[in-house]
């Protein structure tokens, strides 16, 4: 698919599980099984999903996925499945992780920003050599000092060697970044998370990030556990869902495990999935 100057490809760097429960808050399990049947252990799947923006001049990806540092019990835990990795789908496209010229992150959480460093000789380096990373620096300051409740998320391997070698750029508070691609901040999930808005005034795809992880995050009440200020996502949800129906946006989805995105429509007094797509050729 084209937006102005950008060919947009997805990129799928993974997959792994979390807690069912924790992905669906206050919504019964007799309820959310149905579209995402958990496992043994109640978890439900996961993908990492991207967006590649390439330019004649720039390479963008929106995300890094959960990378590859993980010890033995996170990688039991996470159920992450190593058959994947970021260089493995880069490289069918064609691409290196050298070839990256920009690192949008949406937030630092681990499933989010795990792939931006490796361990190179058992030091911490950035992931893409030649790109620069952006993120809200309102995020990267809840980051290094999150709440006992959710500082499981933020692992500082993953973001602290960005800042260190001076490849981080700070970003704060909406910003158009060029003509077709615009950052918005949301702050139900986390602190100063940042959609990503790509437009032609024609065609409009927003890479959700974790304000709807899955397709079936669509209707108002199905919030995660996870989010730190519920009501505030209920109310993002309303404003972004508003927009996407009134102008016809794709909505992108970064977690779910079959969907990639999704047009949407009306239902009651909410909002249901329409159109649900796996790739940009069906488009
Ligand atoms: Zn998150």
């Amino acid at each position: 698919m084209r937006i102005g100057k950008y060919k947009l490809s997805i990129i799928e760097s993974g997959f792994f599980s979390l807690d069912g429960g924790a992905m669906f808050g206050i919504i019964p399990k007799v309820l959310w099984q149905k579209s995402n049947p958990p496992d043994e252990a109640n978890r439900v799947r996961l993908a990492t999903r991207h967006l590649l923006l390439e330019s004649d001049s720039k390479k963008i990806i929106i995300d890094t996925g959960m990378g590859d540092k993980w010890d033995e019990k996170s990688k039991n835990i996470y159920a992450v499945d190593e058959k994947f990795s970021m260089n493995s789908a880069l490289n069918e496209k064609g691409l290196k992780a050298e070839d990256i010229t920009d690192v949008m992150l949406t937030h630092l959480h681990f499933d989010h920003t795990g792939g931006s460093t490796i361990r190179n000789n058992g030091k911490l380096e950035p992931a893409f050599p030649n790109a620069k990373y952006y993120v809200q620096k309102q995020n990267l300051d809840w980051a290094i000092k999150p709440s006992e409740r959710d500082k499981g998320s933020y692992i500082k391997e993953n973001f602290q060697p960005l800042f260190e070698s001076g490849v981080l750029n700070f970003i704060r508070g909406d910003q158009k970044f060029d003509d077709e691609i615009e950052l918005f901040v949301i702050n139900g999930h986390t602190f100063g998370q940042q959609m990503v808005k790509i437009s032609d005034g024609n065609t409009t795809c927003l890479f959700c990030s974790d304000l709807m992880p899955f397709v079936s995050h669509i209707p108002l009440p199905y919030i995660m556990g996870y989010d730190l200020q519920p009501l505030v996502t209920l109310e993002e949800k309303k404003k972004y869902l508003k927009l996407a129906l009134d102008e016809n946006w794709k909505l992108f989805f970064g977690h779910d495990p079959e969907v990639a995105f999704a047009t949407i429509k009306k239902f009651g007094e909410g909002y249901i999935a329409d159109e649900k797509f796996k790739s940009f050729d069906e488009t």
